[in-house]
């Protein structure tokens, strides 16, 4: 089956066509800079025939002219991998959250209205997931459309770690409950784990420009570190992290407007917020070994936030086998990977410093009397998101 991963960003688009279920790569393509008239990019790679472009200063104005150029692609020229576009059986999207429909959903009217009704939980990726899904339904309607939504993997979590202490009627009105994200990324890690081992307790820790820890056991997310929102948990790269709401009513009287105290808590916090320096860690960590003592302190944040979740889902787990490590910074920092560990002894962490300096891909990284086994492991999300896309029936 061909089966179509997109994934819409605020200015951009990544396709993945896979042949499923055996995993095979067909061709991908990406467009950056959507919206633009003379100054848009476009790529295209096709795995079949080798050909590959990259062409920059593209006439792309908007969602529809970018998927049918990746779709011509498809189908015409040296890099065709398919005779026509109706042979796309499915198309996969990861998209984020929509009101009631927390799982692998074929994408209907009502699963729609939910992600206009939370729109205010996600404005950024509610926006394009709708606008790239209703022009792929116009080009392709005979495919089958299917939201992977980013709470999925978490559908399991039991209640008492779902519920916020807050009215009951709140979360029967209007959903407020902990749903947690990066569900394709942390079921793509349990795949790779199932496909070991059928029981054992895991910690995944996603930790990218937007990072989250969560508890898996026997394959299954029974707690993370996300919240309703995308504003939650672990601080990210510019978003804050977990913050008491009072603190919003508190600013508001000192004078910030809505608009600055959202900014502040979406877009200037995080780890730039905290260093003032960088929203990428590498310049934080190196702004830090400097002697920014405010870039320390957001290192330092970060490093502790990691330890505080896996200490409390070591506990709702009740068995470590499997601390896992993944995305941009938990996939390339070994230095965040030692600062996390080196707090884990108790645990009986233990690293293979030589093998955590030197671990390039993924690898096992404890050293051989660890109790707890420590792996990096890359993470797929495009794939997760094909699987569960094949699975849905
Ligand atoms: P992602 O969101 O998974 O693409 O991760 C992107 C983030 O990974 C960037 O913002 C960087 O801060 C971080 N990153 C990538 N490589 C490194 C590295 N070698 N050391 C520290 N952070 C890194």
């Amino acid at each position: 089956m061909k089966i179509l991963v997109c994934n819409a960003g605020s200015t951009s688009l990544k396709f993945k066509l896979y042949e499923m279920p055996e995993c095979k790569v067909l061709a991908t393509g990406k467009v950056e800079r959507v919206g633009s008239a003379d100054d848009a990019i476009f790529g295209y790679c096709s795995c079949r025939t080798g050909f590959n472009i990259e062409a920059a200063g593209e006439c792309i104005p908007g969602y529809k002219e970018g998927i049918e150029r990746f779709l011509g692609c498809l189908t015409g020229g040296d890099g065709a991998v398919l005779s026509d576009i109706s042979q796309i059986e499915r198309v996969g999207y990861k998209s984020v959250l929509s009101k009631g429909h927390y799982g692998v959903h074929e994408i209907d009217g009502g699963v729609l209205q939910g992600m206009r009704d939370f729109m205010a939980l996600a404005p950024v990726h509610n926006s394009a997931y709708l606008n790239a899904i209703e022009t792929m339904q116009a080009v392709l309607p005979k495919a089958k459309h299917v939201g992977v939504f980013e709470t999925a993997f978490h559908r399991d979590i039991p209640m008492e770690r779902r519920i916020y202490g807050v009215p009951f009627e709140w979360h029967e009105k209007y959903g407020i409950q902990r749903l947690g994200y990066h569900g394709a990324s942390h079921g793509y890690i349990a795949d790779v784990l199932n496909a070991e081992k059928k029981e054992y307790g895991a910690i995944s820790c996603h930790l990218g420009g937007s990072a989250s820890v969560c508890g898996i056991l026997n394959g299954r997310s029974v707690d993370t570190s996300f919240g309703m929102s995308l504003e939650t948990g672990l601080i990210h790269a510019n978003r804050v992290g977990d913050m008491d709401p009072t603190m919003i009513h508190f600013l508001e009287q000192e004078g910030l407007s809505m608009e600055e105290i959202l900014e502040g808590c979406q877009k200037k916090g995080g780890l730039l917020g905290i260093s003032g320096v960088s929203n990428d860690l590498r310049y934080v960590l190196e702004a830090a070994d400097q002697g920014n003592r405010r870039a320390k302190l957001a290192v330092d944040v970060f490093v502790t936030g990691i330890v505080h979740y896996i200490g409390a889902f070591f506990l709702d787990l009740g068995r470590l086998d499997y601390l896992v490590f993944t995305a941009g910074i938990g996939e390339h920092s070994d230095r965040v990977r030692n600062m996390v560990c080196a707090k884990l002894a108790p645990l009986g962490v233990k690293l293979d410093e030589e093998a955590n300096r030197g671990c390039r891909g993924g690898a096992v990284i404890s050293a051989e009397d660890s109790k707890v086994c420590v792996r990096v492991i890359p993470t797929d999300e495009e794939l997760g998101i094909a699987r569960r896309t094949c699975e849905l029936n």
